[in-house]
């Protein structure tokens, strides 16, 4: 960023001490950028590239710039150039301008990192260290009794981390913990999306269930890793992802790293008979990458130039991943080039075949596994017994029969084990509550957002089915990713697409694609 930009950002104050204030602020934000920039560096060279013997060397590379991150961004002195720019009362002409984002995102940043006192900080560190160890035992033993005293106390330390960042009078604790993810989500708000949502796809799969479906035997194929590699490149540089601005390399769970606009690392895997499971791990951290590659260059390293949320960054891998690479318009042009990269193995299978093998829906006990439609409702499980822990209304004792009982009425199905149960995800063994939710607030925020392109961009899948992506990019360059942190996702959902966010379009597109599929 030019001291130029920061000046013209700086208009609104109104006296000139605030102005260096807010100058001297943001360099400060994007020295402490820098140093996070290269945590994330670390990070990402530890999972794709790092040999074993190196971990040692690495948590303590970690350990000491994690602690230059804390120790600046907690600075006293921070605090008071932030109280100077608040201070001045310009920045209230417009509340989404730059500087108005910035001050306001960087005292929520501030509040959240310096409101907890250091002795809760530790405990929860160790803690967190100590149930993780202790979930991986009783998850190998499927055991959950083991690790229910450790689910206590991480839940007790949550509360009181809610206390300390503080809720309005009308709130609740997790609304606090869900603010670290998705600022200013309510559970009442989530409640209020999930609660239609749950019922209608309840109703949905019910229908489904009873119903022949598309057969999965594309899934089956063995395809050589090398020409796999080769097709999800492919895909996504076609989707936009810049690969000179970025990577694709290899890890045991895809993620996706924005170290900066111009250096965005993304992680897939690859399993010789689990071709589906590449392509779409790939388009959906692409969808992260393509978001990390669009936000505004000039405001990096600032909250005008970072993404608003979990649940908006997850919109887009979602997008990428579902609204298009699930689509048949995308299959009808990936298709022929499907043959064109694999040749004879995948040469039986017809467009149809792939594109209903794709979009198969399978109840099953595992999250990550999940298809489109039963995703959410394994969220929604979460959801409600981690809200209830926090609240105090559930036990931790009680987790798995609450568990079992959800899976039953929502899912049909009958949970064998807690390791194949409420012991299969580490968030909560991590200290994550609050956490759970993004990732269905990502399939909601990216079913809507979806439906506005497809009202702006003219005939999208006609686009799609000549493997045209850029109106559709550029789209999201410009809706969602410019903007930064400028509007709470609540706020730029309905300023985007008009709307409060709402179930229906998710639930209308998960409709208007399997009833042809399953013949409803
Ligand atoms: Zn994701």
């Amino acid at each position: 960023m030019t001291t130029t930009t920061i000046e013209a950002d700086a208009r609104l104050f109104t006296t000139p001490a605030a102005r260096t204030a807010y100058a001297e602020l943001i360099g400060e934000m994007r020295e402490i950028a820098v140093l996070r920039s290269t945590l994330s560096l670390l990070a990402w060279d530890q999972e794709a590239k790092m040999p074993r013997g190196g971990v040692e060397h690495r948590a303590g590379q970690i350990g000491m710039l994690a602690k230059m991150v804390h120790q600046r961004s907690t600075a006293r002195e921070l605090g008071e150039k932030l109280a100077v720019c608040e201070g001045d009362g310009g920045l209230a002409a417009d509340p989404h301008s730059v500087a108005a984002t910035n001050v306001r995102e960087a005292r929520r940043r501030y509040d959240r990192q310096t409101k907890l006192p250091t002795e809760l900080v530790q405990e929860m560190t160790l803690t967190a260290s100590k149930a993780k160890a202790e979930w991986k035992e009783a998850r190998k033993a499927a055991d959950f009794s083991r690790f229910a005293p450790w689910l206590a106390k991480v839940t007790e330390l949550n509360r009181r981390q809610a206390e300390c960042f503080g809720f309005p009078a009308d709130g609740e604790p997790w609304d606090a913990l869900a603010d670290g993810f998705e600022p200013g989500c309510t559970a009442r708000e989530v409640e209020g999306v999930f609660k239609p949502l749950r019922d209608r796809l309840v109703a949905l799969l019910d229908r489904v269930m009873g119903r022949p479906g598309p057969s999965d035997a594309f899934h089956r194929l063995e395809l050589p890793i090398d020409k796999q590699r080769e097709f999800v490149r492919f895909v996504v540089a076609r989707y936009g992802f810049d690969f000179d601005r970025g990577r694709l390399d290899e890890s045991t769970h895809p993620f996706c790293s924005g170290i900066h606009v111009d250096d965005v690392r993304m992680t897939t895997r690859f399993r010789i008979d689990n071709f589906a499971d590449a392509l779409s791990s790939t388009c959906h951290e692409s969808g992260h990458g393509i978001y990390n590659q669009g936000l505004p260059r000039e405001h990096w390293g600032t909250p005008a130039g970072s993404p608003i949320s979990l649940g908006i960054h997850e919109s887009q891998s979602r997008m990428w991943e579902n609204q298009v690479g699930r689509s048949a318009a995308f299959w009808r042009w990936a298709h022929p080039e499907l043959k064109r990269h694999f040749g004879a193995p995948v040469a039986a299978f017809s467009e149809a075949d792939v594109y209903g093998a794709c979009n198969r829906v399978e109840p099953s006990f595992i999250r990550v596994e999940a298809d489109e439609l039963t995703y959410n409702l394994h969220i929604m499980v979460r959801f409600e017994i981690e809200r209830a822990l926090i609240r105090g209304d559930l036990d931790s004792n009680d987790v798995p029969v609450a568990w079992n009982t959800k899976y039953r009425e929502y899912l049909g199905v009958e949970v064998p084990d807690d390791a194949q149960g409420c012991l299969q995800d580490i968030h909560w063994s991590q200290g994550a509550m609050g956490y759970f939710p993004t990732y269905t607030l990502g399939n909601l925020y990216a079913a809507q957002l979806f439906d506005t392109a497809r009202a702006e961009l003219g005939d999208v899948d006609a686009q799609f089915a000549v493997g045209n992506f850029a109106p559709l990019k550029a789209w999201l360059n410009e809706k969602v990713h410019a903007p930064g942190m400028r509007y709470r996702a609540a706020e730029l959902c309905e300023k985007v697409t008009g709307a409060p966010l709402s179930a229906d379009p998710l639930l209308t597109y998960l409709e208007g694609k399997l009833a042809p599929l399953y013949r409803l």
